[in-house]
């Protein structure tokens, strides 16, 4: 079976080596040795000043959308996975849809003016499969409308753009490192800033609003993560160059079969970035190819996602809008299979189907 990813998975020694250390310390949460270690070392990765790490990517959303103050309407994109959306939702915004750019998938800088209105308090934008949005372009509107920016940058673990951290942009970014994503720590995530106000701001978020054991700081929630998390997390970084290695010549593989096709388009990725190849979507003519080739390839147990679909602002808690852009590559979308574990053996065989089922012969 070719899932849509597989999770590498440290050598099982090096992990239970943290694990001695844990059962040594009895020490299992609250900002153990493992998490500070993880977070010194993921801000050294990433070359980056601030960074907490939590118990996973939309708590990170909703800790940014809660130490921003945002409330009445944010603009945000209706191509991305729901929980960009639902995390507005659940601090109690709106989320105002502004479509996307076909070629990039990312949000349209040129449309978000129009969106603006009185009620308007930030913007929430998506580096969609890693892709850098248009940074600053997005920037420079959140500056003249005095909004505050969150980038979703859950697929943009290890990007540069213009040089920098990509999770450096913005008043905060939000990583996730879930299972199915690029680097993992089994569940988790974090936010970046670069600001040391919102930084402290955050961790009393994180972290019930505790100040000291006695007295309290605001409302806060539990976004801490565990010392069996972070142990995880520090296993697979001294992996991480192999493994964004391997990504970068699994895309190039799909890439070199598949533009053999002129059925398929490609997502354009920025000039500026140094992408680190997460995912690899293939834009079909028509939902009806996707749909036969999506079945051809599960019949042989090679199972692709439709990542994002359905498109946002189809979802029944958010008032309808339009975004014809979103709604049509949404439907012609579909993420293949891409995993440290797969190599030319598994990739071959998806673009053969792929490409038989186009009738294309090779
Ligand atoms: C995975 C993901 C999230 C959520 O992250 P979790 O760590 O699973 O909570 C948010 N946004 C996008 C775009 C994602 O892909």
């Amino acid at each position: 079976m070719i899932p849509v990813t597989k999770p590498f998975l440290p050598p099982r020694a090096e992990y239970e080596r943290y694990l001695d250390g844990i059962w040594n310390r009895n020490w299992l949460t609250n900002h153990g040795p493992l998490v500070n270690d993880l977070e010194l070392k993921l801000k050294k990765y990433l070359g980056i000043d601030h960074l907490l790490y939590l118990a996973n990517g939309t708590l990170g959303l909703q800790i940014a959308i809660k130490a921003l103050e945002l409330k009445g309407e944010v603009i945000t994109t209706p191509f991305s996975y729901v929980a960009t959306s639902s995390s507005l939702v659940w601090e109690g915004c709106q989320p105002v849809f502004v479509d996307i750019d076909p070629s990039t998938f990312n949000i349209d800088p040129s449309k978000i003016e129009a969106a603006i209105t009185d009620n308007t308090t930030g913007i929430m934008a998506t580096h969609v499969f890693g892709n850098p949005c248009e940074i600053e372009r997005i920037e420079a509107i959140a500056r003249k409308h005095n909004l505050k920016l969150i980038y979703d940058a859950a697929h943009g673990f290890g990007v540069t753009y213009n040089s920098k951290p990509l999770v450096e942009y913005g008043d905060i970014s939000v990583l996730s490192f879930h299972a199915t994503k690029l680097y993992h720590t089994v569940e988790g995530g974090a936010v970046v800033t670069k600001q040391p106000e919102l930084l402290k701001r955050m961790a009393y978020l994180r972290n019930f609003g505790h100040e000291g054991t006695e007295a309290f700081n605001g409302v806060g929630i539990n976004g801490k993560n565990s010392e069996f998390h972070a142990a995880m997390g520090l296993c697979n970084l001294k992996y991480i160059d192999g493994i964004l290695e391997r990504y970068k010549a699994n895309y190039h593989y799909y890439l070199n079969w598949l533009s053999k096709s002129p059925e398929l388009t490609f997502q354009k990725i920025h000039e500026g970035a140094l992408y680190n190849y997460a995912y690899f979507p293939v834009l079909f003519e028509s939902e009806n190819t996707l749909k036969k080739v999506k079945a051809e390839l599960e019949k042989h147990q090679i199972f692709p996602r439709r990542y994002f679909y359905p498109s946002l602002d189809t979802l029944e808690y958010i008032r309808e809008q339009e975004v014809p852009i979103a709604r049509n590559i949404s439907s012609r979308i579909l993420c293949l299979p891409m995993s440290f574990h797969y190599a030319e053996e598994e990739l071959e065989m998806v673009c053969r189907i792929v490409l038989r089922t186009l009738k294309f012969s090779v």
